[in-house]
């Protein structure tokens, strides 16, 4: 039986790869672990080994393909003799290639220029950078075409969904949870229209703090579209304007399925999720990633019965073994229902329900799903498309992912970008390092960002917060580690809030003991994330954590009591 040669496992948060070159043709002969296929993910280039030598089959994927971590790329015969390999007959072409610039885009910089530094999107990189630029004393505009400043994230994404998870937790546990406080509560009622008009208030007050900023900082908002037209030119709503340098900042949208129309009211994304008036009875979740699973529990906690369906036979891809198998748990134990490794293939909007054709990933049986919500949750897009960015020559990846060097710059002079339209984890955090660090290097300081120390969080209950690697990603980069575990059953402050589900996992190197990875799934874990993810910025041991002094009693304890653990020598298991 051929052996299947897969997507591997590809780091935190990554749960997708583009297709790069084939280094093996089919019917070629391959030896064991010499590279096949090359893989670009949001970080890096991989090379795909072969698991055995053998006979190459049939490449399954073509380049430029998208795949799934998981998904099959080629079959082998192992063992199999095959033809040697053809000699290059050409130079590979190139990955991409950039487009070749308009005559427009050809024109000389302006001598005088408007401002020093435009960026374009007033997200959380954009709106950071441009406030970072003028603290060094750069003259400064951020181009923004939505009515409000904060992106993504204040707007549709990190804000409005946290003060509804925060809601729809506080309304469960008066249901649920209180009672075994001794708190009675005779009938507890759902107010949505005032819970939606709360959420509304508190993403006001934060797009209103940043136009504030704006104007303290001395910051010029461009209302409008933003395109860009070549070096130290672009223009707004079709308005010339001259920077000395251009910083494109405009973020991501949302990823759509074929075949399935969002009208933002029955099939929605994540931006029609927040904004529903009514609780559906039956919400179906596309995509067991991050926000279709915070999303699903605010709906979950607020009476809706919550399928996922999920292409991989696991949730959130990227995320430690060990924990996501027990979030697995949690939330099934939660009430969710899992359709995990199937695929929707249709969406058919009845007059009662949406009816959704779902089969095994890998192909099957097809069944049907009822459901009065659809989200649409399958990730995001980098938002490159109509602003001037082929027609000015810059390069864009096969995600079209404006591509960038270690400083940000584009193939095109006095050009830079950011945040979600760059490659790596699109979190808002992520997005305002960059643009932190670029300010700083167009102002000539040592602008870095630290991309083994980028936490992730996801705010579900319990939350899981992890940074740097997982036991996966060491044992594939054959890194010898220990582990130190500590459940949150064990810590008397978990215990006292009636919060005990969940653990803190450290890993260490085994002859070191400098810090590689910290998973947490419990209650704060978004917060206590904060201190591992020091650590690792400040190259810490697991006994750096141990000999620190943590208050007691609290949840950081566990950080402490895991870190212990490494080196076999816990206090309280
Ligand atoms: C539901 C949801 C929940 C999320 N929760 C979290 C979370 O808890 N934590 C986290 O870290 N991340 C979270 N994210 C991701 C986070 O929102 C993004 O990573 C972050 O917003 C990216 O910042 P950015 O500045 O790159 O882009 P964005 O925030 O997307 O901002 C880009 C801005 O550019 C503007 N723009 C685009 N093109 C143009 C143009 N041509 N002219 C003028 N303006 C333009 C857009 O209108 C937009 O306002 C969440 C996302 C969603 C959808």
């Amino acid at each position: 039986m051929p052996t299947e040669i897969k997507v591997p496992t590809l780091g935190e948060s990554v749960t997708t790869a583009t297709v790069g070159k084939w280094l093996k043709q089919p019917g070629e002969a391959v030896k064991e672990d010499e590279p096949v296929v090359e893989l670009e993910t949001d970080k890096v280039s991989v090379e795909v080994p072969a698991p055995a030598a053998g006979r190459l089959e049939n490449h399954a994927v073509k380049e430029g393909d998208e795949v799934e971590v998981g998904a099959v790329l080629a079959l082998l015969e192992a063992g199999a003799a095959g033809k040697a390999a053809a000699p290059a007959a050409q130079a590979a072409a190139p990955a991409q290639s950039a487009p070749a610039p308009k005559a427009a885009a050809q024109a000389a910089p302006p001598a005088e220029t408007d401002y020093d530094v435009v960026v374009i999107g007033a997200g959380p990189g954009g709106y950071v950078c441009a406030i970072r630029a003028a603290q060094l004393g750069f003259k400064v505009a951020c181009v923004e075409k939505r009515a409000t400043l904060g992106g993504t994230c204040l707007n549709v994404g990190c804000i409005p969904s946290k003060a509804l998870l925060q809601s729809s937790e506080n309304y469960h546990a008066a249901g649920h949870d209180f009672a075994a406080h001794g708190v009675l509560i005779d009938s507890v009622k759902l107010d949505l229209a005032k819970m939606q008009a709360r959420k509304a208030d508190i993403v006001g007050a934060n797009v209103k703090g940043v136009e504030f900023l704006f104007k303290k900082n001395g910051i010029t908002w461009l209302k409008g579209h933003g395109k860009v037209e070549g070096t130290g030119r672009l223009s707004v709503d079709g308005k010339p304007v001259t920077a000395k340098h251009i910083i494109i900042a405009s973020g991501s949208d949302s990823a759509n399925l074929p075949g399935i129309e969002v009208d933002e009211k029955v099939i929605v994304t994540s931006t029609g999720a927040l904004e529903l008036s009514e609780v559906p009875k039956r919400l179906v979740v596309i995509g067991g990633g991050v926000i279709g699973l915070e999303l699903g529990s605010v709906w979950q906690r607020l009476g809706a019965e919550v399928t996922v369906v999920e292409f991989l036979d696991r949730l959130v891809p990227g995320t430690d073994n060990e924990v996501a198998a027990q979030f697995q748990k949690l939330l099934t134990k939660q009430g969710f229902k899992m359709k995990l490794g199937h695929k929707v293939t249709k969406a058919e909007k009845t007059k009662k329900a949406v009816v959704l054709s779902i089969e095994p990933s890998a192909g099957g049986t097809v069944e049907t799903l009822e459901a009065d919500v659809v989200l649409v949750a399958v990730g995001r897009t980098a938002a490159s498309k109509n602003m001037g960015l082929e027609e000015a020559g810059i390069a864009l990846d096969k995600r079209g992912r404006v591509e960038v060097d270690a400083h940000y710059a584009t193939n095109i002079p006095g050009i830079y970008a950011i945040g979600d339209v760059i490659a790596g984890p699109m979190l808002a955090h992520k997005a305002e390092e960059e643009g932190v660090a670029l300010a700083e290097l167009l102002a000539g300081q040592a602008g870095h960002v630290n991309y083994d120390a980028i936490p992730g969080v996801i705010y579900t209950w319990p939350e899981v917060a992890s940074v740097g690697f997982t036991e996966e990603q060491l044992k594939d980069k054959g890194v010898a580690y220990k582990t130190g575990k500590f459940p949150f059953l064990a810590n008397g402050r978990a215990r006292a809030l009636g919060m005990t589900d969940g653990f803190v996992k450290v890993l260490a190197d085994k002859q070191t003991d400098r810090v590689l990875g910290v998973h947490i799934i419990g209650p704060a874990a978004g917060e206590l994330i904060a201190e591992a993810t020091m650590a690792i910025e400040f190259g810490a041991s697991a006994e750096d954590i141990g000999r620190v002094c943590h208050a007691h009693p609290t949840l950081s304890e566990a950080v402490k009591e895991a870190a212990l653990g490494a080196d076999n020598r816990a206090i309280n298991i």
